[in-house]
C-alpha cells in the first residue's frame, strides 16, 4: 500500500467508523489515528517519496489539461477539484503539534507554480522553499538542512518550469536593478552558450540541485547515507506535467 492509498484508507476508515455522512478526503479526528498518520509519513523512503508525488502530479496534470480552454471557471474549477478526490487530509489539530513532510520542494516564487497543487498535495506534506529563479542561496540550503536533518523529510527536489521569468532576465541583456543582479547570477552562470530558454531553465535546476550538494556538509552526508535523495525537475505549465531530470 503506498502512501496515498494509506492516507485515503486511513481517512475513510476513520470517517466510516466516526462520521459516516463525511466520508471521503478528511481524517475526521485529531487524536490518536491523525497522530499515527503524521508518524507514518515519517517512515516513508526517499522512493516512496518520489512515487507519491509522481501520482499527485498525474492526477493534477489530467485534471489541469481537461480544465485547459474550456468552459467557465466554475466548469474549470470542478475538473481541477478532481485532485482532492480520494485524497486524505491531515487534521488541522493534529497539523498543529507537528509536521512530517514527504518531500521538501525548491521551486520558483512564479504564481503559477505552487507545488502543493502541482503534486495534488494538502497541508502538512510539503516543505517549500521558494525564491524567483529556484536558486540555492544559503537561505535556502538552511532551510533543506533543517527539513533534512530535523523533520526527516527523504526526498529534496528542485523545480525549474517553463517560461521562466527569471531565467528569461538572466539569459537577456535588460538593465536590472542591482537586488534583481544578485538573483539572477547564479542563472547565468549555469548558463551555457547556445542553449535554448528549456535547457538553460534544466541546466540551472541541475546547478542548484548540485549546489545543494556541493555547498552543505549535512545533506552531502545524508545523501551519501541514502537518508535523502535530492533530485531536478521540470514542471511544464502548459500540460501540468513534471519530468524528472
Ligand atoms: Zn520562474
Amino acid at each position: 500500500m503506498n502512501r496515498r492509498d494509506l492516507l485515503s484508507a486511513s481517512g475513510l476508515m476513520l470517517a466510516g467508523m466516526a462520521v459516516p455522512a463525511l466520508a471521503g478526503r478528511r481524517a475526521m479526528a485529531a487524536g490518536a489515528e491523525d497522530q499515527q498518520l503524521l508518524k507514518s509519513l515519517q517512515v516513508c523512503t526517499p522512493a516512496d517519496s518520489l512515487t507519491y508525488l509522481l501520482d499527485g502530479n498525474r492526477k493534477f496534470s489530467k485534471a489541469w489539461v481537461a480544465a485547459s480552454g474550456t468552459g467557465t471557471p466554475r466548469q474549470r474549477m470542478d475538473k481541477l477539484n478532481a485532485i482532492w478526490d480520494n485524497n486524505c487530509q491531515i487534521d488541522p489539530a493534529a497539523l498543529a503539534e507537528g509536521q512530517k513532510p514527504v518531500a521538501a520542494i525548491l521551486s520558483c516564487a512564479d504564481a503559477r507554480v505552487d507545488p502543493s497543487w502541482v503534486f495534488a498535495c494538502g497541508s502538512g506534506e510539503l516543505f517549500q522553499v521558494r525564491s524567483a529563479g529556484n536558486t540555492a542561496f544559503n537561505d535556502a540550503i538552511a532551510s533543506m538542512e533543517y527539513a533534512v536533518s530535523v523533520l526527516g523529510t527523504p526526498l529534496v527536489v528542485v523545480m525549474g518550469h517553463s517560461a521562466c521569468g527569471a531565467v528569461k532576465a538572466a539569459i537577456a541583456s535588460n538593465p536590472l536593478t542591482p537586488l534583481l543582479e544578485d538573483l539572477v547570477k547564479p542563472i547565468r552562470a549555469s548558463f551555457k552558450p547556445g542553449q535554448d530558454l528549456v535547457e538553460a531553465i534544466k541546466g540551472n535546476v541541475r546547478s542548484a540541485a548540485a549546489g545543494l550538494v556541493a555547498n552543505s556538509d549535512v545533506l552531502r552526508t545524508a545523501a551519501a547515507n541514502g537518508k535523502v535523495t535530492i533530485r531536478g525537475a521540470y514542471f511544464d505549465i502548459g500540460s501540468g506535467a513534471v519530468t524528472m531530470l
